[in-house]
């Protein structure tokens, strides 16, 4: 076996730079990394709204979180509203936050039912900080984690921001286009890559940062791609900036239309748009008309078409090969979980990370783990658009009707049946996120568990009492998002 000493990252979008970044900070010292990246060809460019562990990320790379949000022109996100998912006119916002409190039996939801069906019936939002503050449009950096969070951001500057980082930390940029991968044909692993300038580039590990090209996984290794478009058939996007006209939500939006849906992505001086639809149910033309017509604000930039096929690679790790990003395969937007599979992805590396060579059970290991992971979000996004009431085009008749995993079957029927849900095999979407989508998406638990039932009304009501209380007395206290952001990170 080869010793990894020198890593190869080719491609410097988000991905190849989270890479860099993190393997320059923590193995630095043992391991040589290069990045070979063309300016001849743009990186994706969008991939602004985050989930909360990007937070954690920051930390291990020593990131100043003030410095970071001035830079990035970010904003804070407490959640995502969901306009018109469930019908239209109707909205819920899916926060980052914990309603209530939990006991070891079962989660506040359960207390939160019995407090309904005893005539208690004040909204779930009430239970929740992140939740309250969303839709008051306060936030506030709290100690101790007190309030849940992560960042909008500009994917542009943030790459350059680590790329920068990455190379005070000795990452070595290597600009050139990637002709072609040298495979060694008695091991079939990666050996080099090859320069449109006649260069090589040798390397003992290489991850696959191309974004949808997969130039070294998929072109050369073959990995093999599973197809998850029957259950998630949006396949287009349409991306255009505006200017902003409103202070900024400390939320995402996402507008569901009749084919497909529209993020809106506030940042501190402009805001992300794009409209995420079906190639099926809706032409190019009718997309952009949708898009335009649903804007605030100014055009600042020019709407940019991006196609895709969403799905997974068969194998996220195969050779000497790590795919990490858009190479690594794609699930839509929907739930802003892509850069946090980068970073998982780029921790499990870490934690398996052969120093003596590559063993095949640290990649069975790693595959295996990633699989679940991402088979787990596929089924929170697909949720979104199946549980719905919307009749009303044949995008959304044809959403409500498809068969779903049975993984998902089974999340549902449990919820729908008795209120419960269970985070099992470390999944990315704890009971909270999938208590408030299915909630807001319109599943009605017929029961729920008798834990709830054992105290008195008078018992039961003084504690959902001096729960909306506490919340509220916290909440009270926030400023408003843009006050937070004027006295925390103005933009640079
Ligand atoms: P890219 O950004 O495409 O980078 C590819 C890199 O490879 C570039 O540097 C390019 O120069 C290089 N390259 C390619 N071929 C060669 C070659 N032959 N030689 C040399 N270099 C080469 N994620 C989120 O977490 N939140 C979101 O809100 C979100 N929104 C999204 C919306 C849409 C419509 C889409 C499509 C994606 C979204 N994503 C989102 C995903 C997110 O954009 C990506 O996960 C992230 O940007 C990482 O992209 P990447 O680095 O893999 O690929």
């Amino acid at each position: 076996m080869k010793p990894i000493k020198k890593i190869v990252i080719a491609g410097g979008g988000t991905a190849g730079w989270m890479a860099a970044a993190m393997m320059a900070k923590t193995m630095g010292k043992n391991l040589q990394v290069t990045l070979v990246e063309s300016d001849a060809i743009p990186t994706v460019g969008v991939g602004e709204a985050t989930i909360p562990p990007l937070t954690t990320f920051h930390n291990i790379l020593d990131i100043d979180e003030r410095e970071f949000m001035a830079t990035v022109n970010g904003t804070f996100k407490l959640g995502i509203s969901f306009e018109n998912w469930r019908e239209k006119g109707h909205k819920y916002i899916h926060s980052f936050g914990y309603a209530g409190k939990d006991c070891w039996a079962c989660s506040f939801v359960h207390f939160w039912l019995a407090g309904k069906a005893r005539g208690i019936d004040y909204p779930y939002a009430d239970y929740c900080a992140e939740l309250l503050a969303a839709y008051e449009g306060k936030f506030a950096v709290l100690p101790n984690g007190r309030m849940n969070y992560a960042y909008h951001m500009d994917a542009g500057r943030y790459a350059k921001y680590l790329r920068s980082l990455s190379e005070k930390l000795g990452a070595k940029r290597h600009e050139g286009k990637i002709e072609k991968v040298n495979i060694d044909k008695s091991t079939g692993d990666i050996h080099s890559l090859l320069l449109q300038s006649g260069e090589t580039i040798e390397g003992d590990f290489f991850i696959d940062c191309t974004g949808f090209r997969a130039l070294l996984i998929e072109q050369s290794l073959h990995a093999g791609f599973e197809d998850w478009s029957h259950w998630l058939p949006c396949d287009r996007a349409l991306a255009v900036q505006t200017k902003t006209v409103a202070t900024p939500l400390p939320y995402t939006r996402s507008i569901a239309h009749d084919a497909g849906w529209q993020w809106r992505i506030p940042l501190q001086t402009r805001v992300g748009n794009g409209l995420v639809y079906s190639s099926r149910f809706w032409s190019d033309e009718k997309a952009a008309e949708v898009l335009m017509a649903n804007l605030e604000g100014d055009i600042i930039s020019q709407p940019k078409p991006i196609q895709f096929r969403t799905g997974t690679r068969r194998k996220h790790w195969h050779k000497n090969c790590l795919a990490l990003g858009l190479s690594s395969g794609f699930l839509e937007p929907l739930e802003s979980t892509s850069i946090h599979l980068i970073q998982k992805s780029l921790v499990r590396f870490m934690q398996l990370l052969p120093s003596s060579g590559v063993n095949l059970s640290d990649v069975d290991e790693f595959n295996r783990q990633t699989k679940i992971d991402v088979e787990r979000i596929r089924d929170f996004v697909i949720l979104h658009y199946k549980v719905t009431d919307r009749v009303d085009s044949e995008f959304w008749r044809y959403c409500k009707n498809m068969s779903i995993p049975e993984t998902l079957q089974q999340k549902i029927d449990l919820f729908s049946d008795s209120a419960k849900v269970f985070k099992v095999n470390n999944e990315l979407f704890g009971e909270e996120s999938w208590i408030q989508v299915m909630m807001g998406q319109g599943v009605i638990p017929k029961s729920y568990h008798g834990f709830a039932d054992v105290m008195s009304d008078q018992e039961l009501g003084e504690f959902l009492a001096s729960i909306r209380q506490s919340m509220a007395q916290m909440v009270a206290k926030l400023p408003s998002h843009q006050q937070f952001i004027d006295h925390y990170c103005k933009m640079t």
